[in-house]
């Protein structure tokens, strides 16, 4: 059977009107200020959300309960397309690296009091965060060699490591951080989950 990429039109639509909103709002305010994503200061952020949110074209990739379109992956394709047509577009909907993935994982993982914590402020575009993952020896392309060990204690979690590379640490509310809490760098650790399926089926 032959696949289909047709768009359905609610998508069509949506990702007609997130092509309006980069041309007629997104563009002139990068040619305007100058600023490009991770050098957009706050507040040109915020004003960015606040008219992609009146333009109704803020997070396609978001939970319906946070305010955004919850779409598919292949639907998100043709949206973040043209939201990329400006580096500040993806900043505007709040689609950025690493907020997208982060959002997409907190969905996933996180519990009540973290998805209230974390993912309500993410996902509604208050906040931006950033991923803690690439150490000075390895654990770039090797998560396998992580050094960074995490212990926990009966107040918290104890982190010890060095960390480098972190796109948007400046600036940003929290940090999802990769470390170890058992076994040792290089050392292949049984895996401790399955990957889930897509809970937006196309
Ligand atoms: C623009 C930009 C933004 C970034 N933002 C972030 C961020 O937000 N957070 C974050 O944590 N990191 C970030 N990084 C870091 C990025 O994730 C790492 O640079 C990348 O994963 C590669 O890791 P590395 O630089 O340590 O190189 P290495 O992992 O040391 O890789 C160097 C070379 O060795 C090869 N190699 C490594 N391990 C193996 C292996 N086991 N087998 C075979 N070949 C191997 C690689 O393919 C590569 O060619 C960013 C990097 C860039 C350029």
């Amino acid at each position: 059977m032959a696949a289909s990429f047709d768009l359905d039109t609610a998508t069509a639509e949506l990702a007609a009107r997130t092509a309006e909103f980069v041309r007629n709002v997104v563009v002139p305010e990068e040619t305007r200020s100058g600023m490009s994503l991770h050098h957009a200061d706050e507040q040109l952020r915020h004003n960015l959300v606040a008219s992609a949110k009146a333009a109704g074209v803020y997070g396609p990739h978001v939970p319906k309960e946070f305010g955004g379109h919850e779409l598919s992956l292949r639907r998100l394709a043709a949206v973040f397309e043209e939201a990329g047509r400006s580096l500040l577009g993806p900043l505007a909907i709040q689609a950025q690296a690493p907020d997208e993935g982060n959002i997409n994982l907190l969905d996933k993982v996180a519990n009540a009091e973290q998805r209230q914590r974390y993912l309500a402020p993410l996902a509604t575009g208050e906040i931006r965060s950033c991923i803690v993952m690439t150490e000075p020896d390895g654990a770039g392309s090797d998560p396998n060699a992580l050094a960074t060990t995490a212990r926990r204690t009966d107040r918290g979690w104890v982190i010890n490591g060095r960390k480098w590379f972190i796109s948007g640490a400046h600036g940003a509310s929290f940090g999802i951080v990769l470390a170890r809490t058992s076994g040792k760098p290089g050392a292949v650790a049984a895996p401790r989950c399955s990957s889930s399926t897509s809970t937006r089926p196309d």
